[in-house]
């Protein structure tokens, strides 16, 4: 195995900046105490209502420096069109044994967008068939990931953790504020006036943020989405 490429988790997204706006200030904090993180983007988000696709390529690099990661991945998927079938379960498949990640966060398989939904069951399903060893892939070798954690898009989620992410919150909307063809820039004229390029979106993020927070005594948070119990060690039940 290539213990160069071996990651401690893997965040993987439908569109270039899904990790940013859902799950960055967890990336963030892994990567802070020291875990490899990397992003798997399944489309170039090329339906985006603005900016085109070498822009936001070059939103996203920005975005990935901010981030402090050196694995980001796009699979080039149709955007719009993220179908769970044998030909992408494979290329998801070869990513995930090449990068063997401890766990995978996903978008949760319940959302307004459709590409979200498609993502999840593409990725859940590659997830299991990757540690099958009778598929065979060039020369890889097979390995499933212990977990996936789902991360919320538009609707709401069960939650079974939240992270604390009041250390990292400046930093995740420095990342989400690097794709500027998308979200709200103070001098930059929008084509098409929509909620997601208004001032009120980005305002939103930190709504969510706080409302997390305040659910576990901080000032902001993440929710996932765990469809396994979760195994606590005993020496941290007191801390929880
Ligand atoms: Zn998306």
């Amino acid at each position: 195995m290539d213990k160069e490429s071996k990651l401690d988790a893997l965040f993987i997204g439908a569109h270039p900046d899904d990790i940013e706006l859902t799950s960055a200030g967890t990336l963030l904090k892994l990567v802070k105490n020291g875990y490899k993180c990397g992003i798997i983007d399944l489309t170039l988000g090329e339906l985006s209502t603005g900016g085109t696709p070498s822009q936001r390529q070059s939103e996203t690099k920005k975005a990935t420096k901010i981030l402090g990661i050196k694995v980001r991945e796009n699979l080039c998927l149709p955007d719009g069109d993220i179908q769970c079938n044998q030909k992408n379960r494979i290329r998801l498949i070869r990513l995930l044994r090449k990068y063997k990640p401890e766990v995978v966060f996903a978008p949760y398989p319940y959302d307004r967008h459709p590409d979200h939904i498609n993502a999840s069951n593409l990725i859940r399903e590659s997830v299991y068939f990757s540690g099958l060893a009778k598929i065979k892939i060039d020369e890889t070798t097979p390995y499933r990931p212990k977990r996936i954690f789902y991360f919320s898009h538009a609707y709401d989620i069960p939650v079974s953790f939240i992270i604390d992410i009041t250390d990292t919150f400046k930093t995740k909307v420095k990342s989400i504020k690097a794709y500027s063809s998308q979200f709200y820039k103070p001098g930059i004229k929008k084509q098409y006036k929509t909620y997601i390029n208004s001032k009120l979106f980005l305002k939103s993020i930190e709504t969510k943020a706080r409302f997390y927070g305040f659910k576990i005594g901080v000032e902001y948070g993440e929710p996932f989405f765990s469809p396994e119990p979760l195994n606590i060690e005993i020496s941290n039940l007191l801390k929880l």
